[in-house]
Parts: structure tokens; C-alpha cells; sequence
């Protein structure tokens, strides 16, 4: 049995699973102050006889072993977890750990039980209340001097935007453009009240196709997954599909994108798929 805790800003998912990557149980807890929620994480995880445990968590958090930082959530809005120890606060389970963000652990997911299995390079986009990327580069989850924060890239705006994104720090973000509360603050209703609107989607996959070209261009990923709360307007798919490939301009030739149908895809575990990447992570502490 392995243990999995999925950090989430609202809630923490914890579960057992099996190395095969089947969840035995799960249950969710509210993250509320480090005080009140890690007591009941460490409470469920006692008495399961776990052999180890993969953390997945909201960021920006350490994750290089061996640094002062690893296993520290960092320079967060969330006041109470800024600067928290989170691994560090874990270690009472007495078994070996594994950590990495929650898009990594969706990407590693993914590589593992799912649509990615058997490729090396793939990169995991979550579109929610935030916008997030987890990156496999050959066969390696992508850390580099933090890691990757690519909801946070540049973009040059759609000839039809009026207003700048809603991210505090850029005024033309990906994330403060397509995000759920992206779209709520250009159209002024929640993203599952204007399914019904093209001239939105439209929009929204401009942004998001303007993006894949550049991880494309960057990271060559042999096959992009979205996930998260708004691509589950799947009208979405064929566009962003169609405007990455305008975007990239007929500039690459490559088997992945003459089938893009298959190269820019859903995630393929409904909705397992962070759980069951920590699971991975888990083993992974094991050297399994
Ligand atoms: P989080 O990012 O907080 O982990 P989600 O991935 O579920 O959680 O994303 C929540 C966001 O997704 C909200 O902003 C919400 O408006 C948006 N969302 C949820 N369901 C839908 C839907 N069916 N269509 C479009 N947007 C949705
Ligand atoms: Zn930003």
C-alpha cells in the first residue's frame, strides 16, 4: 500500500493506493491553516500501514532534494502556508516521501496509467482556478531552478480584448486570461454559464493555442494534456487545435502533429490522474 496526498488550496486530497496505481479509498480534507488540516492528514495516514508516500502540491513549493527549501510550500498568497514545511510536518509517518507540484504529479499520472504511457516527454496543463504546467523532459520531471510556472507566460493580446488579464503581477498572462476567474471577469458570468457563447470560446482558444505553439517550439513534448475545471467545455479541443497549428505556422513537420486529434488531448483519468501520479511519487521514494 501507498500512500497519496494530493495539496490542494482548498482542499487535500488524501488516498491509498496499490502500485498499479488503483486507489483503494480517498477522502478529502479542507485546507484551512496548517494548524487545523495537517493534524487530520497525519491522522488518516496513521494505522493504513503505508510503505511510502507521494505528496503532489499547489506551489510554489521546494522541490529539489537536498536544498533548504525542499518540501517547503514558498512565497504563496495563502498567508498560513507561506514558508510552511510541509514535508518536514509529514515525516512523523515514519516512511519514505516523494514530492513534486500537483501538475508534475498529473504529468507523471498520466506517463504512468494513462494516454501518456510509454512516451518521455509530455507536459500536463491544468486550466482552473489557476492555470498550471507539469513537464516530463526525456523521461525526467522538469524541476530546473524552482520549476515550471508557465501559467505565467507573456501573450500578446486577441485583437478583440479590451482589458488586461486578472493575474496581479502581468498584465498578459496566460493565466490572467484563461483562467475560470479570467473568463468571469471579461463576460462578467462563471465559464459554465457561457457554454453557450462562441465569440468566448473563441477567446479562450486563441490564448490557450498561443501558448501550446510556444511549449511546443520550447519543450517538444511528444503529446499535450489539458485538464481542469474549464476544459470541460470540450468545444474547446478542435479549436485550440486548430489555431496551435495556425500558430506554428506549417514551420514543423512531425507524426504527433499530423495527428493532432491525438497529440492535444483530454486528461484520460477522470480526474484521477494527480492521485495517481503521487501514488508514482511514492513509489518513486521506494527507487521503484
Ligand atoms: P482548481 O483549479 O481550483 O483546482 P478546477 O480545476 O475545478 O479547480 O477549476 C475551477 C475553475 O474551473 C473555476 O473557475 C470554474 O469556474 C471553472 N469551471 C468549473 N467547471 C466548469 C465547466 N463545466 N465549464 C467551464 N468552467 C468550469
Ligand atoms: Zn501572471
Amino acid at each position: 500500500m501507498i500512500g497519496a496526498l494530493e495539496a490542494g488550496g482548498t482542499k487535500m486530497v488524501c488516498a491509498v493506493g496499490t502500485e498499479d496505481g488503483k486507489i483503494l479509498e480517498q477522502v478529502s480534507i479542507p485546507t484551512t491553516t496548517p494548524g487545523e488540516t495537517m493534524p487530520q492528514i497525519l491522522g488518516y495516514f496513521k494505522g493504513k500501514d503505508i510503505r511510502a508516500l507521494g505528496v503532489g502540491t499547489f506551489g510554489p513549493v521546494g522541490v529539489r532534494p537536498g536544498t533548504p527549501e525542499y518540501g517547503f510550500i514558498l512565497d504563496t498568497p495563502k498567508l498560513d502556508w507561506r514558508h510552511f514545511d510541509l514535508l518536514g510536518s509529514l515525516a512523523p509517518l515514519g516512511v519514505p516521501m516523494g514530492l513534486d507540484t500537483d501538475v508534475n504529479a498529473s504529468c507523471l499520472g498520466e506517463m504512468t496509467y494513462g494516454c501518456a504511457a510509454g512516451l518521455e516527454s509530455v507536459i500536463y496543463i491544468t486550466i482552473g482556478t489557476g492555470v498550471g504546467l507539469g513537464a516530463a523532459v526525456e523521461g525526467k520531471l522538469l524541476h530546473g531552478m524552482l520549476h515550471p510556472e508557465a501559467g505565467h507566460i507573456l501573450l500578446s493580446r486577441h485583437q478583440k480584448e479590451w482589458q488586461n488579464g486578472c493575474c496581479p503581477y502581468h498584465q498578459n498572462c496566460l493565466e490572467g486570461y484563461v483562467s475560470g476567474p479570467a473568463i468571469e471577469k471579461r463576460w462578467g458570468k462563471k465559464a459554465a454559464d457561457l457554454a453557450d457563447n462562441p465569440t468566448v470560446w473563441a477567446m479562450e482558444s486563441y490564448y490557450i493555442a498561443q501558448a501550446l505553439a510556444d511549449f511546443i517550439l520550447t519543450l517538444s513534448p511528444q503529446k499535450i494534456i489539458l485538464g481542469g475545471g474549464v476544459m470541460k467545455q470540450e468545444q474547446l479541443f478542435p479549436l485550440i487545435r486548430e489555431k496551435t497549428l495556425a500558430f506554428l505556422g506549417g514551420y514543423l513537420h512531425t507524426m504527433e502533429l499530423e495527428d493532432i486529434d491525438n497529440y492535444i488531448v483530454p486528461a484520460s483519468l477522470g480526474g484521477d490522474q494527480g492521485i495517481m501520479g503521487c501514488i508514482k511519487l511514492g513509489l518513486g521514494a521506494l527507487g521503484e
